[in-house]
């Protein structure tokens, strides 16, 4: 079958600087292994970009070879996932061609695929994602989306809603169930009506059903944006409060020395104030890291919560802790969602609640030209892909 893939033999061929498109290469001989019990064969028929695979195609912060074999020594049946190859891709949408021990599903039925990957034994814990067998399919486990047909979990199917077409149901899950389980869901920020919430990369993929998710509860999203392109972007989403970073008189988050900007941090109190009214905002959904997260802490008012999934500008950050323990202010960490939100999720889609109108449709064949889009900062919203 075609599938882009990144090679074993490449592994030492990548660093932070590389781009998506140097790494990964596009191969017709590839043989999917055969399916095991509780699994199914996916004919994909449309995906979803997600920065997870300009990480994979990094091999950075860890290499998807290193992944695998972690994902393996947590899941022992799971031993056919570790290959020379490895296929990314975490969101997709086809038609099962094969299956084994569903009672729910069957060949010939359209589905979404999450990108949860847990043991059987574990899904009737009260929150899946807790579990030490969980990992993200296309990420950490292989088979991923970005082929004519990829291996999943029957547990990580979802009835595609017939009112959905096929980009936006391949575009949709892997940020939308995210920002889900970090504003709505009780494992996250659970944010209440009235509530302000500042929402960072506001025109990117997470960002754009953050935005629509604190409106659907009855809050108020404050955008960040770095320039008017995405600026109107997400006033299309209805947005009417948005901070864009081109036009704050102090640029840059940290200095030289790695220390705190504190006349931006002022800045960025003073615009929230002009925009709400209050200085301190109620939440603040993070995924920035090192540049900001000392800042998302600043901004809180007593008792608030930073909900944090990522930390796209670096990982190892400075914070104050006087502004946490002092104001009595939370962090909480968050990853994808379990299969109860991913379904929650995909409801609100289907109701009509949340939409994804993917900004590009891009063709099988440029995948890694979208995916340096995502690497540069140049792509908005959701970018889906057509088989
Ligand atoms: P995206 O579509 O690329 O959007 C991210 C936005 O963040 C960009 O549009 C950019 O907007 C902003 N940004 C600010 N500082 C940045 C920096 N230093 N480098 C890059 N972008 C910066 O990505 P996404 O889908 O929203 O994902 C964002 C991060 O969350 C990624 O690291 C991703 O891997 C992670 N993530 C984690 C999970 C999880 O389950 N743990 C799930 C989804 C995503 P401006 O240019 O307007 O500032």
């Amino acid at each position: 079958m075609r599938c882009w893939v990144i090679d074993k033999k490449d592994v030492n061929n990548s660093n932070i600087n590389s781009k998506p498109s140097d790494i990964l290469k596009l191969r017709e001989d590839i043989i999917l292994p055969e399916i095991d019990e509780n699994e199914c064969l996916v004919k994909i028929k449309s995906a979803g970009l997600n920065f997870n695979s300009v990480w994979s195609s990094k091999l950075y912060p860890a290499d998807p070879f290193s992944l695998m074999n972690g994902h393996v020594r947590r899941n022992k049946n799971d031993a056919k996932h570790v290959q020379n190859y490895f296929i990314p891709g975490s969101d997709a949408c086809g038609e099962i061609v094969k299956i084994k021990n569903s009672e729910n599903f069957k060949e010939g039925d359209e589905v979404i695929i999450h990108c949860a990957v847990i043991a059987d034994e574990d899904l009737s814990t009260k929150d899946p994602m807790l579990s030490k067998s969980q990992s993200i399919w296309g990420y950490e486990t292989n088979f991923g989306s970005f082929a004519e047909y990829s291996i999943v979990k029957n547990s990580q199917l979802i009835s595609k809603p017939k009112n959905l077409n096929l980009f936006a149901a391949g575009s949709s899950l892997l940020t939308l169930g995210t920002a889900y389980r970090m504003i709505v869901s009780e494992n996250g920020g659970q944010l209440k009506k009235g509530e302000t919430c500042l929402i960072w990369g506001a025109s990117g993929g997470l960002g754009v059903f953050a935005i629509q998710l604190v409106k659907y509860l009855g809050g108020v999203p404050i955008c960040i944006v770095s320039n008017k392109e995405k600026l109107q972007f997400c006033k299309n989403l209805g947005a009417d409060k948005i901070i864009c970073l081109s036009e704050l008189e102090n640029k840059n988050f940290l200095n030289t020395e790695n220390q705190f900007n504190i006349k931006l941090w002022l800045e960025f109190s003073r615009k929230i104030k002009d925009l709400t009214g209050e200085d301190k905002v109620d939440m603040v959904f993070e995924h920035i890291g090192k540049e900001t997260i000392a800042l998302s802490l600043y901004l809180l008012r007593r008792g608030g919560r930073v909900v944090t999934c990522a930390a796209t500008s670096g990982f190892i950050a400075n914070i104050d802790l006087r502004y946490v323990w002092m104001e009595m202010k939370k962090l909480i960490g968050s990853h994808f969602c379990n299969p109860r939100e991913a379904m929650e999720s995909v409801t609100l889609l289907e109701k009509g609640y949340i939409k994804n109108s993917p900004s590009l449709i891009m063709d099988f064949n440029e995948i890694p030209k979208g995916l340096n889009l995502i690497d540069k900062r140049q792509a908005i919203g959701k970018i889906a892909i057509k088989f």
